[in-house]
């Protein structure tokens, strides 16, 4: 088998998995999820037209020529409804939301008057025809979509779904994950330490990165290199939609992970990407056993995972992560990606897309990226310093200080349409 590019590679797992069914979620749980319903305002907001502002509700004919002296009639406070139609040579005093009177067209601002009496006001300053006026369905018209199907949930998206009295919705199902670590050298987080062990901390790191996504894994331990032993592991992992499965997919004797799961109906679509760290990930889809779109929906789908914990954790970045977004729904799939100037020179390997772990910090001209340390893709720390990774691309044979640079984001949950790697 070739080896494929990275966005070759995205292609590939980005085209097999599909959106879940859908939910229904309380307005309290419902951050982060993505609506698989148009929402429909209830009513116009506002109501009918409001001030914008505290001050007097006027007509704006009577201003044409000013100063003049109107008459104040009423008080209306937000939450009042007002009372009397607002004639020639009268205002009424207003308060910030509260419904316009009848007659008035404008809103003059408290700080544009004068109180001569509490019956008398001079205005000083001409308005025009709906000055400080919120107009009726300003923010929402009844009946308009005013949030569709495909929504991330934020926020702002809350405050939507409350004003127009939302409390349960529809969203994308979140997928259900297993994570299942593998190899005879690996101690289990709570077995006593054993000098001539290796500590698995790609469970819990992966563990780490899928809650980040809003998902909570089922974490299956630790299958040895023994067939019998990993294909029961693998059986149990497939009964999720996604399966990550972490070290053994490689071609040593006794990496028996993808021979395992070709047995147990998987087809492999890949198990070579040109890149580091990140090497080998194989990707591999069960089909649903049923028919049609459902079929697509029960599919399950298995990353193999390179062993080393920096690798295992870069491929989670580059493909596991945006295929589970893809099954939730998301349209942003990808890490946000900022262009930065590298600090100090890099070399490269051509050939293969590099995946620099940095730091980040900022002066005047913007973002300047410097390594975080050893790059190895066994050595952890230099991943838990990192604020991003920069992209090398696959033709570069090293940057001087001072190029311009693409880095991917690892903290915060901001993700965009497009990957901007270039290969
Ligand atoms: P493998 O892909 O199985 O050949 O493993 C590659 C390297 O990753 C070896 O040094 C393993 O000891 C290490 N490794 C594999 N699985 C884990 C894990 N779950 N946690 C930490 N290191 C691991
Ligand atoms: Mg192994």
């Amino acid at each position: 088998m070739e080896y494929l590019r990275v966005s070759e590679a995205q292609r590939v797992v980005l085209e097999s998995v599909a959106l879940l069914n859908a939910e229904s979620v309380g307005l309290e749980h419902s951050l982060g999820r993505v609506l698989a319903e148009d929402i429909r305002a209830n009513r116009d907001l506002p109501p009918y037209d409001v001030s914008a502002m505290d001050g007097y509700a006027v007509r704006s004919a009577d201003l044409v020529q000013v100063p003049v002296t109107l008459e104040v009639i009423e008080d209306i406070k937000a939450g009042d409804m007002p009372s009397k139609i607002v004639q020639p040579g009268q205002c009424a005093r207003i308060m910030t939301g509260a419904p316009l009177p009848q007659g008035a067209d404008a809103v003059m601002r408290v700080e544009d008057t004068q109180e001569i009496s509490t019956q008398l006001i001079q205005v000083v300053t001409t308005i025009k025809d709906g000055h400080d006026v919120r107009p009726q369905g300003e923010n929402m018209r009844n009946g308009d979509v005013v949030l569709s199907a495909g929504t991330e949930i934020t926020p702002g998206v809350i405050g939507i779904l409350a004003t127009v009295k939302i409390t349960q919705m529809q969203v994308y199902r979140r997928p259900r994950v297993a994570i299942l670590s593998t190899g005879n050298e690996l101690e289990a987080i709570n077995a006593p330490v054993d000098m001539n062990k290796i500590p698995d901390s790609n469970t819990y790191a992966l563990m780490a990165q899928v809650q980040a996504l809003g998902i909570t894994p089922a974490l299956l331990g630790i299958a040895r290199d023994d067939p019998l032993e990993l294909e029961r592991y693998l059986r149990l992992g497939l009964e999720y939609d996604v399966l990550l499965v972490s070290g053994g997919t490689s071609v040593g004797v006794h990496d028996y992970v993808r021979p395992t799961i070709e047995k147990l109906g998987v087809s492999m679509k890949f198990w070579r990407v040109a890149m580091k760290p990140g090497h080998p990930l194989a990707f591999g889809v069960l089909h649903g056993a049923a028919a049609g779109e459902e079929a697509k929906q029960r599919d399950a789908f298995v990353f193999g995972l390179p062993g080393n914990p920096v690798s295992s954790m870069v491929c989670f970045e580059e493909f596991v992560a945006p295929s589970l977004r893809r099954m939730m729904g998301h349209a942003r799939l990808f890490r946000r990606t900022v262009s930065a100037r590298l600090a100090h020179p890099l070399k490269m390997r051509p050939g293969r897309t590099e995946f620099v772990r940095v730091q980040l910090t900022h002066d005047d001209a913007g973002y300047v990226a410097s390594s975080t340390g050893t790059q190895s893709s066994g050595v952890l720390l230099s991943m838990a310093r990192a604020d991003g990774l920069l992209v090398m691309p696959s033709d570069s044979t090293g940057l001087a200080a001072g190029a311009q640079v693409t880095v991917q984001l690892l903290d915060g949950t901001a993700y965009q349409h497009e990957t901007n790697i270039r290969e």
